[in-house]
């Protein structure tokens, strides 16, 4: 790295308070300055180059410096760049709403502009609905072990990751977390699909118990990303749907992650044939170009805000939401999608992957797994600090991968070619047999 490099770092970790981070850390661990994106790869003021294998954290679907993309947020900046949405209204957030709303079977759309928010609203809507049923009662929510639903105080409340909620415990709101489908804790003998179901049934003896006090049941639909890459079976899906319908409580598909594509379908839920009572989208949704997200729900939700009385209506407020150029490239994502065959391809290139990870042997590694575009597997054995040994073993070889924990994973850009997924495959391969 240039000197020049080097003050500009030392500027960034002075006055730039990064997430996730310790920033201590920083002292020793250099922070990457990105000059610009095209594809896969990110391109450092150096000229390095590093393959996004983590589509910068998990949004950018179609690549970087995406020209359809680039062009529709120009177009729209020409137009209008954001209006209030309280008694206002435009083309985009329209169409987009109505698009939306044909891919899901929800009519209902409420923007915000971050996935932590499309949870709060998701929850606050719930609540309220009872609230204008008589059932203010229904004022607890259920989500899965295991489970991220974003970390501001209400979605806190919902997440189980001990790291991030431990220190806030005070804060939050207590929640009960039902047993993580993830086919990883199933007993000997049981496979995922057995295992799902047992699962099932514990959340099903569960909500028949405490059913009165409880709003919402949040899940994240197929795959828990953000601890570790849990991978389900469906059934468990279907089973939650029968069992909410029969106790009266909303199903709440935090689809943040797993949305547009990511598992294979456009949504996770379509694997398993359910529609929820509400659907969280954001990440993807403007294919990584700007802060956007949706809660769609049912004409049912929505009637019983209906009302004369102002306080039956959902009050909540973003200043950001519905912006008109989040949502024209929101559009144009969804235009690649229906234009591109997008899910087809992914699946040749899922299959071209799965291929060369068959040939892999002689790695200390276990349970590697796979749901559509979403790879990951465990380390076996791994010494403490090995996650950022890994991170910065792979940056070097121009390759940027964000384990957690002990586990590796691969969740790249759609537009990956057979040769960059080799590449990312290969030098895998070549920091794991370094001895990290
Ligand atoms: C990332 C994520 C969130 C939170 O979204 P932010 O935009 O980071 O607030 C919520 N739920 C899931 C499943 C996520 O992966």
């Amino acid at each position: 790295m240039t000197s020049g490099n080097q003050t500009w770092l030392q500027r960034s970790a002075h006055s730039v308070w990064h997430p996730c981070s310790q920033m201590k850390h920083h002292e020793a661990l250099p922070l990457v300055p990105v000059k610009r994106g095209e594809g896969v790869w990110l391109e450092d003021f150096d000229g390095k180059r590093y393959l996004d294998g983590v589509s910068s954290w998990w949004v950018n679907l179609f690549g970087h410096n995406h020209p359809q993309i680039k062009t529709a947020i120009i177009e729209q900046l020409h137009q209008l760049e954001h209006v209030i949405l309280a008694g206002f209204t435009h083309e985009p957030v329209i169409q987009l709403s109505e698009r939306l709303s044909s891919l899901t079977g929800l009519g209902h759309s409420f923007y915000a502009s971050d996935g932590a928010s499309a949870t709060e609203i998701a929850l606050k809507m719930s609540f309220h609905y009872w609230r204008n049923h008589g059932q203010d009662a229904k004022n607890r929510f259920l989500s899965l072990q295991n489970g991220y639903h974003g970390e501001t105080l209400g979605s806190l409340s919902v997440t189980d990751v001990a790291l991030f909620k431990e220190t806030y415990a005070s804060l939050l709101r207590e929640s009960v977390q039902l047993p993580s489908p993830d086919w990883r804790l199933a007993g000997p003998g049981e496979d995922a699909r057995q295992y799902a179901l047992r699962c099932a049934e514990q959340a099903g003896n569960y909500i028949a118990q405490h059913h009165d006090s409880i709003a919402a049941l949040i899940v994240e639909p197929l795959v828990q990303c953000a601890t570790g890459m849990a991978m389900y079976h469906p059934i468990y899906l279907q089973r939650l749907r029968e069992i909410c319908d029969r106790y009266e409580v909303h199903l709440i598909a935090d689809e943040i992650a797993v949305g547009f594509g990511r598992t294979g379908t456009m949504f996770a839920c379509e694997q398993a044939n359910i529609r929820p009572d509400f659907i969280c989208l954001s990440k993807g949704i403007t294919g990584g170009y700007l802060p956007l997200s949706v809660v769609q729900t049912t004409d049912e939700v929505y009637a019983a805000f209906y009302d004369d009385n102002i306080t039956r209506g959902f009050l909540h407020s973003h200043s950001y939401t519905g912006n008109a150029l989040a949502c024209s490239a929101a559009l144009a994502t969804l235009d690649i999608f229906a234009q591109q065959d997008v899910l087809n391809s992914n699946r040749r290139k899922a299959a071209y992957l799965n291929q060369q990870l068959a040939a892999w042997d002689d790695l200390p590694i276990s349970q590697l797994r796979n749901t559509g575009m979403i790879w990951a597997f465990d380390v076996v054995d791994s010494q403490p600090g090995f996650q950022q040994r890994f991170y910065q073993a792979a940056l070097q070889r121009g390759l940027l991968l964000r384990p957690m924990g002990n586990t590796v994973y691969f969740m790249p850009p759609y537009i990956i070619t057979e040769s960059e997924i080799d590449f990312m495959l290969e030098q895998t391969v070549a920091v794991l047999k370094d001895s990290i």
